[in-house]
């Protein structure tokens, strides 16, 4: 039985966009000439290169290796030759050491993968070890590696996996189709993050505006009976962003997690549905994630489609095999209209944590003034982190960060609502960013009152 969920305090009702693509079939993007795969898709340290220019290398070859405990590796999505390895454009903006493959158009495997059949019979270890082998991150878009969040301090006893079926960014559908054309896979994630977990409770959190997703996976977890933990699946109000951890947990289970704290804290893991069928075909198959779904939409480009794509594929690749843009482009952005950044070049690549490619045609683009604050308070009401961001922004715009330390910044999820309401256009998530910015740089403590 498909349960209600509870509300969250804020949130917004964006135009959401959906139709575009949400009755599209996956489809495969067909091998590209070449990718261009950065060392850092993740949160944490970057990886090291581990081939030079004129290596030939094969599909599914380890070209990146961790240089930390939170990091994951990086694998070749093609076979090859290495053709650069230097700073490229990357979805943050930012130029990022990477790696460029040429391809050889015979997409070889570098070998045969250790498979699992009885893959539900490995110990926890086992499972763990192959799951942090395969690189595998948070594919709803922080990244974070997989194999830290199941590998949790021994003081913090989890007992609840809460796989996230949100997708609350408009216009992105990649975890919709996921949900609706492999829901088996999901429910084998969940089986195996369950088991090394240790835990007996789950949930599959899903957004009212995807009926058909709720009710797919409701059948699926019903088809399982005793071989699946107690599972249940829970629908939530379309409310954006109802996909944020916290507020996630929050809208199932009722409960804050505190400023500062994680979602451990209180005995939860959250993993996003993508992630759970990343897992699965680690762990079951013994292959590394070296391609994933996205969304391609937007009035700004001819079809429209949910696409499967390789890891480092490039933007303008994509959109060509989309029938190009509609019109004269205005913005593209990697990622959602909330918290996707505008991309400079379609020389960038897609990174594991990229949901999808947003093309809005350059009249839907405006670009406003920023105004003074007139203090209406609808940031206030719309911030579902409960924070002050018209203090936060007013203390930006005077370089006063000292006086901004003290309206939590930390605590910012930068969901952009706050912009997103503001009549006065003022760029609250870039002002807020800017305070983080100069917090990490001086690494002061921040004032709490
Ligand atoms: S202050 Fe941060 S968390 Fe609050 S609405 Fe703005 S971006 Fe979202
Ligand atoms: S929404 Fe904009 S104008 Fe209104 S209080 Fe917040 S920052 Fe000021």
């Amino acid at each position: 039985m498909i349960i209600k969920g509870k509300k969250f305090p804020g949130g917004i009702h964006p135009f959401y966009g959906k139709e575009f693509t949400q009755g599209g079939a996956t489809e495969t993007l067909p091998l590209p000439d070449k990718v261009i795969i950065p060392l850092s898709q993740h949160i944490g340290a970057p990886c090291k290169p581990l081939v030079a220019i004129g290596a030939l290398v094969k599909k599914g070859e380890l070209i990146g290796e961790t240089t930390g405990t939170i990091a994951a590796p990086i694998h070749a999505s093609l076979s090859g030759k290495v053709t650069q390895v230097a700073p490229s454009p990357h979805p943050s903006g930012n130029q990022i050491l990477s790696i460029t493959i040429e391809s050889d158009k015979q997409d070889e495997w570098i070998g045969d993968f250790e498979e699992h059949p009885d893959y539900l019979n490995l110990d926890p270890d086992t499972t763990k070890k192959i799951i942090t082998k395969a690189g595998i991150v948070g594919l709803g878009g922080a990244a974070f590696p997989t194999h830290v969040k199941l590998n949790p301090p021994k003081d913090k006893k989890i007992h609840t996996l809460i796989l996230n079926g949100v997708e609350c960014e408009p216009y992105l559908t990649s975890d919709h189709r996921l949900m609706v054309e492999q829901p088996q896979e999901v429910i084998e994630g969940l089986k195996i993050l369950t088991r090394i977990l240790g835990i007996k409770k789950a949930y599959i959190g899903i957004e009212d505006n995807k009926p058909d997703a709720l009710r797919i996976m409701e059948e699926a977890v019903g088809r399982e009976g005793d071989r699946l933990v107690e599972t249940k699946v829970v629908e939530l109000e379309t409310k954006y962003p109802q996909g944020g951890e916290k507020q996630l947990i929050q809208a199932i289970l009722g409960l804050e997690v505190p400023n500062g704290g994680l979602p451990m804290d209180l005995g939860l893991v959250v993993q996003n549905v993508g992630t759970a069928a990343a897992v699965y075909e680690a762990v079951r198959f013994g292959r590394p994630l070296i391609d994933r779904i996205i969304t391609v939409t937007g009035r700004g480009v001819m079809q429209p489609k949910n696409l499967r794509v390789r890891i480092g594929t490039r933007v303008e690749d994509i959109i060509n095999y989309c029938g190009g843009f509609a019109g004269e482009p205005g913005k593209v952005i990697m990622g959602g209209p909330m918290m996707g950044p505008a991309q400079f070049t379609l020389d960038t690549p897609v990174v594991k944590g990229t949901g999808g490619i947003l093309i809005f045609p350059k009249e839907e683009v405006s670009i406003e003034e920023s105004r003074a604050c007139i203090r209406c308070a609808a940031c206030i009401e719309a911030c579902p982190v409960g924070l002050l961001p018209n203090m936060l922004s007013v203390t930006a715009e005077v370089l006063n960060f000292t006086e901004a330390r003290k309206y939590h910044p930390l605590a910012c999820i930068e969901c952009g609502c706050c912009s997103y309401v503001c009549p006065s256009r003022r760029p609250i998530v870039h002002q807020i960013r800017h305070i983080k910015m100069d917090l990490a740089s001086t690494k002061k403590k921040v004032v709490m009152v």
